[in-house]
């Protein structure tokens, strides 16, 4: 029934000077999201994006359109001639959706060609007329109606649609710079990277690991958070794969056992840190959330955080566990994150993590243990670089040397 469906770009078009590059940017991806439906023709005018479908699935594009940043929404869009009978029955079969439901309506008719015989009022009411007739169990409310039908009539076409379908809000992927995603097979970091993405982050995925005391698996959950964020990227994700057994065995041999966590996340900063400039990315994404663990108070992060000089970003800082698992569920990553398997983190979390580290005391243990600033140069220089894409299988690796993890 549907002939075509009309995106609207999302909230980065109120920046005036930016707004062709955007739009621009928008259209590639468009297209590149849309590219296995080889009918689809994509076109742009002014503020908008149309997909003519030229036979395809509308509910296979929709399927897709869902999840692509920058979309604030998109509606399916019935075609027909531009001609009053050809117009109130396309409205009928659009208001079609709706057979049974006691529901509210609005029409709101644009008249695009001035040349068209009736004006926008007199149509809002040959229209509603028409379909109040059809459906009696609508009623009108011009203030908030349920459901606003839509008709927009230019020359040739006319265009009829209704239904309005989030799309996956935010900025265009990229577009917005680039920055490292620190990723561990729980919960909280996959719907970091999604936020980070939504902004229009450009991401790279870290995950450091601790052969030999994490396994295959652990791994391959991570690969497959991993994969599931690529598809929101529609293009290829990297993953790097650190070594960080022996860093940690330098920090359990410290016995500090209270600070061993504060240790192991400013290594971690450290390393993301590196490898953020050298693949361009200013910015560190991390999933904490204020007070979830001894390592997220505000004091932790306060210690922790002063590792770096690039810019933490904490997109769930603030929400609660609840909000987050909401969001994990929704993107498709919460049934992977929640797979048993364990983190190299939680190998060597000791019976009584500390809420309140010092700065001062965490710098002095770092500074007495030997060979860390050589340790952290090569867990850097050897790690492991994975590009996934959403049906990957894992393979494509670069990087120092497949090690026998794999
Ligand atoms: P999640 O693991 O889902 O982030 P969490 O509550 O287990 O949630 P922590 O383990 O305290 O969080 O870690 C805080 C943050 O540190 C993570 O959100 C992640 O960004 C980063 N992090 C922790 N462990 C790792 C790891 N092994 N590799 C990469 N990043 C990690
Ligand atoms: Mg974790």
């Amino acid at each position: 029934m549907f002939d075509r469906v009309l995106l609207r770009f999302g909230e980065y078009m109120v920046k005036g000077k930016n707004r062709g590059r955007f739009e621009s940017q928008m259209l590639r991806h468009v297209q590149s999201a849309l590219q296995s439906f080889e009918r689809l023709t994509v076109t742009r005018t002014y503020g908008r994006i149309y997909v003519a479908l030229n036979g395809e699935s509308y509910d296979a594009v929709a399927d897709r359109l869902k999840d692509l940043f920058g979309i604030a929404s998109f509606s399916p869009v019935k075609r027909v001639e531009t001609e009053l009978d050809a117009i109130r029955e396309g409205t009928i079969e659009v208001m079609g959706l709706f057979p049974d439901a006691e529901r509210t309506f609005k029409v709101s008719v644009r008249r695009v060609w001035k040349g068209f015989p009736h004006d926008s009022q007199e149509m809002n009411h040959l229209v509603g007329s028409h379909v109040l007739r059809a459906t009696p169990k609508l009623k009108v409310d011009v203030r908030r109606p349920d459901v606003e039908l839509r008709v927009e009539i230019h020359p040739k076409d006319t265009y009829i649609y209704s239904e309005v379908v989030p799309g996956g809000g935010g900025f265009p992927y990229g577009t917005n710079g680039k920055a490292v995603l620190l990723l561990s097979g729980g919960i909280d970091s996959p719907v970091a990277g999604w936020s980070a993405m939504r902004k229009g982050l450009e991401l790279e995925a870290i995950h450091f690991y601790s052969y030999p005391f994490t396994s295959e698996q652990a791994k391959d959950k991570v690969v497959e958070l991993a994969k599931r964020l690529s598809r929101f990227a529609g293009r290829p994700l990297k993953l790097h794969l650190v070594h960080f057994t022996d860093i940690q065995t330098s920090f359990a041999q410290a016995k500090q056992d209270r600070l061993i966590i504060t240790l192991m996340r400013r290594a971690m900063l450290r390393i993301a840190e590196r490898i953020a400039l050298r693949e361009g990315a200013l910015a560190i994404v991390t999933g904490d959330s204020l007070g979830q663990v001894a390592s997220q108070t505000l004091s932790s992060m306060n210690v922790i955080g002063r590792t770096v000089d690039l810019p933490l970003l904490r997109p769930l800082v603030m929400m609660d566990k609840q909000e987050i698992i909401g969001l994990a569920e929704r993107i498709g990553t919460y049934e992977t994150s929640i797979l048993p398997y364990e983190d190299c983190c939680t190998l060597f979390v000791p019976q009584s993590p500390t809420t309140n580290p010092n700065l001062r005391v965490a710098e002095t243990v770092e500074s007495h243990i030997p060979g860390l600033e050589e340790m952290i140069e090569k867990a850097v220089s050897g790690m492991e670089t994975l590009k996934l894409t959403p049906d990957d299988t894992g393979a494509g690796l670069t990087g120092a040397g497949k090690n026998e993890w794999f």
